[in-house]
């Protein structure tokens, strides 16, 4: 369960987010859509302790996300909570960031191995079925760079994958894939949901949203402008400005 109440965050005298709330029940997939800029991706970095809050509180299964001496001056939160919450929350970027010297079977192993500190052995048999997955297991032993950005990006959930995390957090996951490839990761996320796995999803896929999630939040400069289940968001918006946003075909 991720449940996030009243957060605020500010860069400098700019205002990301003006007091979002959001709760993901565990095993529900939370849609996030909105505008460029309206803080989608400030949201998920929020809960994935890459950014600080001035205000408000995030909890993952209770235990409260938080940097030490918050709003007080930026102290990084402890180490230990720090690597407990990114591998519980695994984060797919919008920029799928590789290693660029590891090999893409090496970056998926990455982080079980050296930070989880598990069987590299077993691990090896878990990312090539991830590989597999997400339709690049032929790439296992390519570098990044010989990969089309398409390529990249499967390769990068694919990893977020091979954490075998307690949640998993998506910033439009499927930006850079082709429609084949795209309905393969919609299935993954779709098994990854029946697991019981939490998601917190930013997409500009409104198909996506629609098919996957179990509620939608509409985001408009910083602040919920309407949510629901899907059918409702879609089928009904009651805001113009959720009207106007999805006319607007984004
Ligand atoms: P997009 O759909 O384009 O990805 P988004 O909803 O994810 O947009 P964010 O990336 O969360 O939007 O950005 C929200 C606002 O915060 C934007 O106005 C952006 O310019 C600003 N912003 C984001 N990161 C920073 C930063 N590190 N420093 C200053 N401003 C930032
Ligand atoms: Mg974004």
């Amino acid at each position: 369960v991720i449940a996030i109440h009243d957060l605020h965050k500010s860069y400098g005298s700019l205002e990301v987010l003006k007091g979002v709330d959001l709760l993901a029940p565990r095993g529900h997939v939370v849609s996030l859509i909105g505008s460029s800029g309206s803080g989608k991706s400030t949201l998920l970095r929020c809960c994935n302790l890459l950014e600080d809050s001035q205000q408000g509180e995030i909890r993952f299964e209770g235990e409260p996300v938080r940097w030490k001496g918050q709003g007080l001056g930026r102290h990084p939160a402890d180490r230990a909570q720090v690597t407990r919450m990114r591998t519980n929350l695994s984060m797919v970027f919008q920029q799928f960031n590789l290693w660029s010297h590891l090999t893409i079977l090496q970056n998926v192993m990455e982080a079980p191995v050296t930070v989880m500190k598990r069987d590299p052995k077993e691990v090896e048999i878990k990312a090539r079925e991830y590989l597999a997955k997400v339709g690049i297991a032929d790439k296992a032993d390519a570098w990044p760079a010989m990969l089309s950005g398409g390529q990249q990006q499967r390769a990068a959930i694919a990893r977020a994958l091979c954490m075998e995390p307690r949640a998993l957090l998506f910033d439009e996951p499927t930006s850079a894939l082709d429609p084949e490839l795209e309905q393969e990761v919609i299935k993954v996320i779709k098994a990854l949901a029946d697991e019981g796995r939490t998601m917190i999803l930013v997409t500009h896929d409104m198909k996506l949203a629609a098919d996957v999630s179990d509620h939608v939040i509409f985001l408009h400069l910083g602040k919920i402008e309407e949510q629901g289940p899907p059918a409702a968001l879609f089928g009904a918006p009651k805001t113009d400005r959720l009207r106007g946003f999805l006319s607007a075909g984004s």
